[in-house]
């Protein structure tokens, strides 16, 4: 498993803003936002993505978001995780993007 940014915050070594906070994920704004609400929710553990991930983790992970979610866009949000390169994963340690608080289009690029 290769390291990563999000190992490293997960770790606690590099310094993010911190939303939430259990003993499985830890939840962050995205360095570069794409809509007014766009915070990362990952697992400590390092899973590169979610087809890695175990269910319970996976099920916990989307539990959380959508919590984040619903507190921080009341008109609604979107959950997405991108695997791969056709996915356009960039960064190879599973997270959930939490996107809100304008008018999403569908279908994404
Ligand atoms: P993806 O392209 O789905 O792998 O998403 C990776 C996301 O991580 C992108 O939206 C990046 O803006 C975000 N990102 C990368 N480095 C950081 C960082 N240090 N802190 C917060 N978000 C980051």
């Amino acid at each position: 498993m290769a390291e990563t940014i999000f190992g490293k915050i997960a770790r606690g070594e590099v310094a993010v803003s911190l939303l939430y906070e259990d003993e499985v994920c830890v939840a962050f704004p995205d360095i570069s936002p794409q809509a007014p609400v766009h915070l990362l929710v990952i697992p400590r553990h390092p899973f590169e993505d979610a087809y890695d991930a175990d269910a319970e983790t996976l099920g916990h992970l989307l539990h959380v978001a959508a919590k984040l979610g619903a507190q921080n866009c009341p008109g609604g949000f979107r959950l997405v995780t991108n695997q791969g390169k056709d996915g356009g994963q960039s960064v190879q340690h599973l997270h959930i993007h939490v996107l809100g608080g304008r008018q999403l289009a569908w279908p994404p690029g």
